[in-house]
């Protein structure tokens, strides 16, 4: 007799464990992975099977369990995605419902309402769609419709030049359906169905090359040849195309395997050593910008396919452009599936059940095509690992790099982890772990050097009296770029922005007396306060290092340095630029990123001004400048990961300059002219930025030297929001002390930096754990005890990346 383990869909930590339920008569259909239909209490669910037992094995008497009632879908996950989500579920304090939606399909999962005096399943409105299309039967030659019939000549005339879809059929010659009827009665026609994949006929045009195809044949792919001008019209060379499964819009970019670089050729072998062992192996590979890094991935993923393996890339939301993707498709055809959040849910679909088909092999998207249902996955791939997005800040709070090693150690994959700018827990596991290993590729690909980087101290800049958001130095490189018809990018660092004073004389930043941290200015009461420790003042009204009354929040949006920069550009009258502003406000329609990028391209001479989005994936042979705004103001904020990102976010927006033949220059302005992470990125030295960092981390028991968790009480009175915060502090430090282990800190709860969000008042506690204790292990059970509150939230953040 056996028993399936149920995982109800309601998110509440009050159910979250799975229930037992003998199989009754769904025993031949259900299997692990189905949504299926239970009855809960006095109610009916739907809920996922995670498990299936022997009764014995669960040591539960069967006959006192209720029955699956029905099976509502075919499996979404198997065995290996039902271990995941339970492994979400305890290290992250997920509720288990939300863990096991990750493995679900885009467009939901059949929900079960109450409808009159019972209840009534509904499915989810997005699903498979299909096509009808008519062809040319076997008694096609040589029939002649009966005289009158015009509608049935008109379709077998339309038909003699292809196969149609009915509904074309129908825009053109209105109800066919009774001559369609007639003539496959008589077998002149086909009718059949056949599953149309979204996406494939709303954008661009697909060129195929030569190349392209000999490259496709060398990987041992098929790939179906298709020029979607003429999919329109339904054929190629006289046969019809079928727009293949995950082949969607996106064309394939000309490729020719470049003759590997040394450094390529050491990280793939490193790889390959690596894939020999099956365990699970990390290997990060630490490459500057313009390195070839993709190309390793590229080649990397060829060789898990000959041996009949699988591979995920994960690539930042932001960088998961066209242009990427078809980087991919170029070398892999049709194998690959696309998933992205920017995708309409019904392609989205048509893409995981592409996987689920065990067609796709190869899967390139955003962190959670982590949870793709793809097989027999050899490698995963996480390109720009060091990116703070891997971070999912919803529950479940997962970090992406940790169940990626979790899932490659399980099905014994490859784990690789590219970055130019790796994180410092990367760096440090690949010190310190046998199952790492590190792999440097110091130099680019085309053998072009590094631009050089420049540092502007802005707070000199304004002892000459100027108020110009511009220094000298970046007003001249501009003017020289334009002039010359090549393109500038310009990046303002929006993270903390406004949220630190300044003193725009002296460059001085209040810090903590007893923190070593920057104050954060608070609107409200006029106040600087410490986010560590609480302590509190007043604003000063003049600088209390030299007296200067231009003490201000230090701050300027995109929209105020754009018009700066227009009107700088009409003091120039031989200089004609298009100034292009990419930010969360011209990129919010979809494909707007896209549509900016193209224009930019497009353009002769050019200044692209954006946020930190810019300086991801961003290759343009012709960008010959590239201005940092103010590369300290993300360096204030009082978070332990500033300095790190400050370095990471230099290097990375130098790394876009100069990529071609023309030399490059970087010019990055800032108040913290010596500041180490400043410093160190300019003269791409991380060594020294490391030897300044590490010991910080240490000493203030910071990652990678402990792990963190951090409660989160937020609700709309802040009295209560604060007695909840010091009831869980007390009820996480009683336990703390009963376990009684060496090296756990707490601080307890305080105000959060942005200590009001959307009307909600915010606390939160920060608990510090020895770096390979089981934290969640720790805080579970309070959370799990803590009664469900009227009007204050609490949730836990495991390894978090941001504690704003
Ligand atoms: P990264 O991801 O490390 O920044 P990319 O993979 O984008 O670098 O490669 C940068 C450029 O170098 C691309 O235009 C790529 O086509 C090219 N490239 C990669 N490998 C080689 C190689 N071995 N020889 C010549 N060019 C290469
Ligand atoms: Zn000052
Ligand atoms: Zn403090």
């Amino acid at each position: 007799m056996r028993v399936a383990q149920v995982v109800l869909d309601i998110p509440t930590q009050a159910l979250d464990v799975a229930y037992s339920y003998a199989l009754g008569e769904c025993a031949d259909t259900v299997s692990v992975g189905c949504c299926v239909l239970v009855p809960f209490g006095r109610r009916k669910a739907a809920g996922f099977v995670v498990a299936l037992r022997d009764s014995s094995e669960q040591g539960v008497d069967e006959s006192k369990l209720k029955p699956i009632e029905q099976v509502l879908s075919d499996p979404y996950f198997d065995e290996d995605g039902a271990a995941c989500a339970m492994f979400l579920a305890q290290r992250y304090v997920a509720p288990l419902s939300t863990c096991v939606r990750l493995f679900t399909p885009p467009g939901g999962v059949p929900s079960v309402v109450k409808a009159g005096s019972g209840w009534q399943v509904r499915q989810p409105a997005v699903g498979q769609v299909d096509d009808r299309w008519v062809r040319l039967g076997p008694n096609a030659d040589g029939f002649e419709p009966r005289k009158g019939a015009v509608k049935q000549e008109a379709i077998l005339s339309a038909l003699r030049s292809g196969e149609l879809r009915v509904s074309e059929l129908v825009a053109e010659y209105g109800n066919v359906s009774p001559s369609l009827k007639a003539l496959e009665k008589r077998g002149v026609v086909v009718v059949e169905r056949r599953r149309r994949m979204r996406g494939m006929h709303e954008r661009a045009q697909t060129r195929v090359t030569e190349a392209c195809r000999a490259d496709a044949a060398q990987a041992n792919t098929t790939m179906t040849v298709v020029d979607t001008a003429q999919v329109e019209s339904h054929h190629v060379e006289g046969h019809l195309v079928q727009p293949r499964a995950g082949y969607a819009s996106i064309p394939f970019e000309s490729v020719e395997k470049p003759q590997l670089t040394q450094g390529q050729k050491d990280a793939l072998a490193e790889i390959s050593r690596a894939q020999s062992f099956r365990d699970g192996h990390v290997v990060v590979v630490d490459g500057v910008t313009g390195s070839g890094k993709t190309e390793v991935y590229l080649r990397a993923i060829e060789s898990v396919l000959n041996e009949g393996r699988t591979a995920i890339v994960l690539v930042p939301e932001i960088s998961l452009t066209p242009q990427t993707v078809a980087r991919f498709r170029g070398r892999f055809g049709d194998l690959v599936a696309v998933l992205h959040s920017r995708m309409g849910t019904g392609e989205r679909y048509d893409q995981w059940d592409f996987i689920r088909s065990g067609d796709a092999r190869v899967v390139v998207g955003a962190r959670s095509a982590l949870f793709a249902p793809l097989k027999n996955v050899g490698l995963i791939v996480i390109d720009e690992e060091h990116e703070s997005s891997y971070k999912q800040d919803q529950a479940p709070r997962y970090v992406s790099r940790d169940v990626a090693e979790w899932k490659a150690k399980r099905s014994g994959a490859t784990l690789v982890l590219g970055s130019a700018t790796p994180s410092i827990e990367a760096l440090y596991r690949a010190a310190k772990c046998d199952s790492w290993s590190i792999v440097h590729l110091p130099e680019r690909a085309n053998g072009r050097p590094m631009p050089q980087v420049q540092v502007v101290d802005m707070a000199r800049e304004f002892g000459g009296g100027s108020r110009s958001m511009f220094s000298l130095a970046l007003r001249g490189a501009l003017a020289e770029t334009l002039r010359a018809k090549q393109k500038a990018v310009l990046m303002l660092n929006h993270r903390g922005f406004a949220s630190f004073l300044l003193c725009r004389d002296c460059g001085f930043v209040p810090e903590c007396p007893s923190c070593s941290t920057s104050l954060t200015y608070h609107e409200r009461g006029s106040k600087l306060v410490c986010h560590h420790c609480d302590h509190q003042e007043r604003v000063p009204g003049t600088c209390p290092q030299c007296g200067s009354p231009y003490l201000r929040k230090f701050g300027a949006g995109t929209q105020r340095v754009e018009a700066e920069l227009v009107a700088f550009l009409e003091t120039l009258p031989d200089v004609e630029a298009k100034v292009i502003r990419m930010d969360s406000d011209t990129t919010q329609r979809k494909g707007a990123h896209q549509h900016l990028l193209e224009e930019f391209a497009a353009s002769e001479a050019a200044v692209l001004l954006g946020t930190q989005m810019i300086a991801k994936g961003l290759d343009f042979d012709d960008v010959t400048l590239v201005g940092v705004i103010n590369a300290d103001t993300q360096l204030r904020l009082p978070d332990f990961r500033s300095a790190e990102r400050t370095f990471a976010l230099i290097e990375q927006v130098a790394g876009r300059a100069g990529r071609a033949e023309l030399p490059g220059r970087v010019i990055v302005q800032t108040y913290s002219a010596d500041a180490v992470p400043i410093q160190a990125a300019a003269h791409y030295d991380r060594a020294t930025f490391l030897r300044d960092e590490l010991p910080k981390r240490r000493q203030l028991c910071y990652p990678p030297y402990a792990r963190l968790a951090d409660v989160r009480i937020w609700g709309k009175n802040e009295e209560e929001v604060r007695e909840e915060g010091m009831r869980l502090s007390e009820a996480i430090y009683e336990r703390l002390e009963t376990l009684g282990e060496a090296g756990w800190t707490m601080l307890p709860a305080t105000p959060c930096v942005l200590s009001r969000l959307r009307g909600a008042y915010r606390y939160h506690i920060t608990v510090k754990a020895p770096p390979d204790a089981d934290i969640a292990a720790v805080i579970a059970p309070v959370f799990h005890a803590r009664t469900a509150h009227k009007t204050v939230n609490a949730a836990v953040d495991i390894d978090p990346v941001s504690m704003l």
